[in-house]
């Protein structure tokens, strides 16, 4: 049973921890560097992602995290996860150094303030099982896609159609919305296996 962290210094924590727990992982909150180094992957929950990056370098976490990434920890980042994860944070505040792992130019607060936070479905490549039903909250958009990186969805429709609001790669996944709040867990469970292919594969 693979060991997944997730980061538990602000945003929804618990709906993560639940939904890792249902797709048969042990899930454990992250404060310390220790509990860092004892996970085989982590989640990075929404949030406010400049709170978060300021709370990583107050709890001596900021570079422990930066090592993991860089030797492959497999990671999940939502909405404000996402933003944290990227290479390049577009209208960022100067203050936010993103973490660089995944390689993707990412806009904050992009669909203004008319549509802050909706709802909408999304059809996911590699996700099976039909549209799943996506919590947008302030999010982000991605802008670019590295190689190597793969859409796994963009918005159907409305203003911001064609817009990509989910990636990943062979160790990270990301997504501008929260699905951790509707309680579909294929998104969880493509996770979990992500983790349990790069532990067999590390052993
Ligand atoms: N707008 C937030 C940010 O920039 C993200 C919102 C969220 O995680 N729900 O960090």
């Amino acid at each position: 049973m693979p060991r997944i962290g997730v980061l538990a210094l602000q945003g929804d924590v618990r709906e993560h921890v639940a939904a890792l727990a249902a797709c048969g992982a042990d899930p454990v909150p992250v404060r310390r560097a220790d509990e860092l180094a004892g996970v085989d992957g982590l989640i990075l929950p929404g949030g406010e992602s400049t709170t978060i990056a300021r709370l990583l370098t107050a709890f001596d976490l900021a570079d422990p995290l930066r090592a993991r990434l860089r030797d492959g920890l497999p990671v999940f980042g939502s909405c404000a996860g996402m933003i944290l994860l990227a290479t390049e944070v577009l209208d960022t505040r100067p203050d936010l150094l993103p973490l660089g792992a995944l390689d993707i130019a990412v806009r904050r607060n992009a669909f203004g303030r008319q549509v802050d936070s909706f709802e909408t479905e999304l059809e996911l490549t590699g996700v099976p099982g039909g549209p799943m039903r996506a919590v947008f909250i302030r999010a982000p958009w991605v802008e670019r896609v590295g190689p190597g990186v793969g859409v796994l969805a963009r918005i159907l429709d409305g203003p911001a159609a064609g817009r990509v609001v989910a990636v990943r790669d062979e160790v990270r996944l990301a997504t501008a919305f929260h699905p951790e709040v509707t309680g579909d867990r294929r998104l969880h469970a493509m996770f979990v296996a992500m983790v349990d292919r790069a532990s067999a594969n590390g052993a």
